[in-house]
């Protein structure tokens, strides 16, 4: 019999994957705003450009940043999908590798690992 975590543990661990999973929601939300805002500024409005003629450089580093941003966000979340998946099929907190339980202590820091540390490491 494999080990596996226990119901309520999974239960845990799938509220706080779904907070998570709000939370980065709001974040790719956020992010995407914040380029279409430096993007009509960009596209000639006088005041504003006026405004951020200092700040040309930056504004354009921040569009930057936040693209970046969105797909590290996208990834994140595509993995925390993963693992709701896994607790759906009873399959949570096992590694894809070796297949060892995952140590608790490392989902509680990384909820959507897929991976134990041993196998991370390598
Ligand atoms: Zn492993």
């Amino acid at each position: 019999m494999m080990k596996k975590f226990k119901k309520s543990e999974l239960k845990e661990f799938e509220k706080i994957l779904l907070k998570e999973r709000e939370k980065i929601l709001k974040g790719i939300d956020y992010a995407t705003g914040q380029i279409a805002i430096t993007q009509t500024e960009a596209s000639g409005d006088l005041s504003a450009y006026a405004n951020h003629m200092a700040d040309q450089g930056s504004e354009t580093e921040k569009r930057e940043l936040s693209s970046l941003n969105i797909s590290r966000q996208r990834e994140t979340l595509f993995s925390i999908d993963h693992a709701l998946r896994k607790i759906a099929h009873g399959r949570y907190g096992i590694c894809e590798k070796c297949g060892k339980l995952i140590e608790k202590k490392r989902l509680k820091i990384v909820p959507y690992a897929r991976f134990c540390i041993k196998c991370t490491d390598k």
